[in-house]
């Protein structure tokens, strides 16, 4: 099972005009910048504290469980 969790996106507000941006996760991993659809304004994508790279540790744990859990169905 892959999993590209760099291609997951999701929303967050500018934080100029409040317009909601979409971003993937790799952008904001990688720190980058993007361009408020709302205001045309650059945003620079700041993954505070690594709450990303939490999250997908998370996202990563629990799809493991998944595969324990089809594992051991299959088994019987
Ligand atoms: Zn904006």
């Amino acid at each position: 099972m892959s999993l590209n969790l760099d291609k997951i996106e999701i929303e967050f507000p500018c934080p100029n005009c409040g317009f909601s941006n979409k971003a993937s996760l790799q952008q904001i991993r990688l720190g980058e910048i993007v361009i408020c659809s709302g205001c045309h304004n650059n945003i620079k994508l700041v993954d505070e504290d690594a709450s990303t790279q939490r999250a997908i540790e998370r996202i990563k744990e629990s799809f493991k469980d998944l595969k324990r859990t089809i594992e051991k169905i299959n088994r019987r």
